[in-house]
C-alpha cells in the first residue's frame, strides 16, 4: 500500500518516496528553552513521533532529528529579568523539555542538538553565503539578500512585493531590503557572544535549523516538519539559505506542518500566556489518553483543548483497558480447542479492520480515522471475549491492539509486577471466597486497592490490574 503526505510546498498529496530507499531522514524545529513546554509544543512533537513511529512500523529505518534553540532574544530577556546566566536558563529549561518528552512517550528522536554547539558549522556556511553574494555584512551583523534567492516565497505563496516585515524581522535602515534577515547578530553590552570573521556575535534565528540538518541528515533530507506558524518567515529562510548554499534544489522532500492546538479557539502560546504545561496536564491525566485526544483530529486542522475533550479521551482509555483485561482473563482461563463460524467471522473482521487503519494511515496519517478502526477492534475484542472465542484469537487480538496502539505512541502493557506480598493476598482472598468469607475477600480487596491494584471478579475468576487516572 503506497502512502501518501501533504507537502505545504506543492500544495497537494504526494506520494511517499525516500531519497534513500528504506530509510527515512526526518528534521523538527524544536523548542526555544526559555520556559516550560506547553500542550501546544506536545501536540506538534507527538504528531512527529507518531509519524516516525509509523515510518518505522512500516519498515523504515529512520534518522529523526529536533534542534534545541538555546540562544535566542527571548532567552536573554528572560535570563536578564530573572537575574540568571542565559546559559543556565536555557540548560535548566532543556532539561525539563527533555523530561517531559520522555512522560509524553515521545522517545523516537535520535538526538537534540543544541545551537550553541553548533557555532562552527554555522559560521561556515554564513561565510560561504558571504563569498557567493547571497549574504553581506554591515557592522558586524550579516544579512542575507532575499533578492538573490529564487526559492524564496515558493513555500507560502507569497511574492517578494508582498512586503516581508515577519514578526521576527525588524525593519532596519541599514539592510538592501526591508525582507533581509539576520544570519549573524553583533552582540550588544552583557548579552553572550561568539569571536567570528564577522565580529562577536551569535546566530540569527533561521541559519541554525540549516546548519544542524546539514551536518546531521546531509544537504537533503526527506522530511521537515514544525508546526504551521513556522512557515513563514522560517521555513521560507531556511529553505532559501540552505539551496544557495549547497546549489541543491530541493533541500527538503516534503514539507510536513502541524495545525494549532489552540484553547478557546485562540492558538496557545507563551506569549499570550494562555497556556496548560505538559506537566500540569498530566497531573489529571493518563499520557495515552492525552495521546488518544491529539489523535482524534487531524494533525494539519487546529485542535481545541478542552477538558470535554480530554475526559471523553480518558474514557475511551479506559474501554481499552478494560477490553485488554478482558481478553488477558480470556486468554487465562479460554478454551483453546473450540473454533466455530463465529470465530472465523470474527478473524475476518479482524483483518479488515487492521487493512482500514493501514489505509487510513497510508493517506496522509489520517488518524482519526485510523482511531476509529483502532475502537473497532476494541468492541471486537470484548465481543470475541464475551462469546469465548478460541484463545488463539483472542491472543491474536491483543496483540493486535498493543500493536496499533504502539502506531499511536500508546504504552497499554501492563507494567507493574506483583510483589510477593500482593500476590499473598490475591491468593488468600480466592480461599476466602471459596469458603464464602465475603467479608474477609471485601477487606482484602480493599488493602489492595489501597495500594492501586483492582481486583475484578468474572465469572471464570479473578484477574487483577492497575489503578489508573
Ligand atoms: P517554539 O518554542 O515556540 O519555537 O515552538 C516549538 C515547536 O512547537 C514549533 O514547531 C512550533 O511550531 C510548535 N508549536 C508552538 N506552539 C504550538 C501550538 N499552539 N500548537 C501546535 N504547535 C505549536
Ligand atoms: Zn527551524
Amino acid at each position: 500500500m503506497m502512502l501518501t503526505v501533504f507537502d505545504t510546498l506543492r500544495g497537494r498529496l504526494i506520494p511517499f518516496k525516500p531519497i534513500d530507499e528504506g530509510k527515512v531522514r526526518i528534521y523538527v524545529c524544536g523548542p526555544t528553552v526559555y520556559d516550560l513546554p506547553h500542550i501546544g509544543h506536545a501536540r506538534t512533537l507527538i504528531i512527529f513521533d507518531m509519524i516516525a513511529r509509523y515510518l518505522t512500523y512500516r519498515g523504515y529505518q529512520i534518522n529523526y532529528i529536533v534542534n534545541i534553540t538555546d540562544i535566542d532574544d527571548k532567552i536573554i530577556a528572560r535570563a536578564q529579568e530573572s537575574h540568571v546566566v542565559p546559559k543556565d536558563l536555557a540548560r535548566k529549561f532543556e532539561r525539563i523539555f527533555l523530561d517531559d518528552m520522555k512522560t509524553l512517550n515521545a522517545t523516537l528522536v535520535d538526538a537534540y542538538p543544541r545551537v550553541s554547539d553548533n557555532i562552527p558549522e554555522i559560521i561556515k556556511i554564513i561565510l560561504g553565503l558571504i563569498e557567493k553574494g547571497y549574504a553581506y555584512q554591515i557592522d558586524g551583523d550579516v544579512y542575507f539578500d532575499v533578492t538573490k534567492s529564487l526559492s524564496l516565497g515558493k513555500l507560502s505563496n507569497q511574492s517578494l512585493d508582498d512586503v516581508w516585515v515577519g514578526a521576527r524581522v525588524k525593519v532596519d535602515e541599514r539592510k538592501r531590503n526591508p525582507a533581509d534577515f539576520a544570519l549573524w547578530k553583533s552582540s550588544k553590552k552583557d548579552e553572550p557572544f561568539w569571536e567570528s570573521p564577522f565580529g562577536k556575535g551569535r546566530p540569527g534565528w533561521h541559519i541554525e535549523c540549516s546548519a544542524i540538518s546539514m551536518k546531521y541528515l546531509s544537504e537533503q533530507f526527506d522530511i521537515h516538519g514544525g508546526g504551521r506558524d513556522l512557515i513563514f518567515p522560517h521555513h521560507e529562510n531556511e529553505i532559501a539559505q540552505s539551496e544557495a548554499y549547497t546549489g541543491r534544489i530541493p533541500v527538503v522532500r516534503y514539507w510536513l506542518h502541524t495545525g494549532f492546538l489552540t484553547i478557546g479557539g485562540v492558538k496557545m502560546s507563551k506569549s499570550l500566556g494562555n497556556f496548560i504545561t505538559v506537566r500540569d496536564l498530566l497531573k489529571e491525566y493518563d499520557v495515552n489518553a492525552f495521546r488518544l485526544f491529539i489523535t482524534s483530529t487531524h494533525y494539519r486542522s487546529p485542535i481545541d483543548y478542552s477538558e470535554k475533550g480530554l475526559k471523553q479521551s480518558s474514557r475511551s482509555l479506559k474501554r481499552v483497558f478494560e477490553a485488554l483485561d478482558n481478553l488477558r482473563q480470556g486468554i487465562l482461563v479460554g478454551d483453546q480447542g473450540r473454533e466455530d463460524d463465529k470465530d472465523e467471522r470474527v478473524t475476518a473482521e479482524v483483518k479488515i479492520i487492521h487493512q482500514r487503519f493501514l489505509k487510513a494511515m497510508n493517506t496522509d496519517f489520517n488518524t482519526p480515522e485510523a482511531s476509529s478502526e483502532f475502537f473497532k477492534l476494541i468492541k471486537l475484542g470484548n465481543q470475541a471475549f464475551s462469546m469465548k472465542a478460541n484463545t488463539v484469537l483472542l491472543q491474536s487480538i491483543y496483540d493486535l491492539i498493543i500493536e496499533l496502539g504502539g502506531v499511536f505512541g500508546l504504552e497499554l502493557e501492563r507494567t507493574h509486577e506483583l510483589t510477593d506480598e500482593e500476590k499473598r493476598l490475591i491468593a488468600e482472598r480466592d480461599l476466602a471466597r471459596k469458603n464464602k468469607e465475603w467479608k474477609k475477600a471485601d477487606e482484602i480487596r480493599q488493602k489492595l486497592k489501597e495500594t492501586g491494584i483492582i481486583l475484578k471478579d468474572y465469572p471464570r475468576g479473578t484477574l487483577w490490574t492497575v489503578e489508573r487516572k
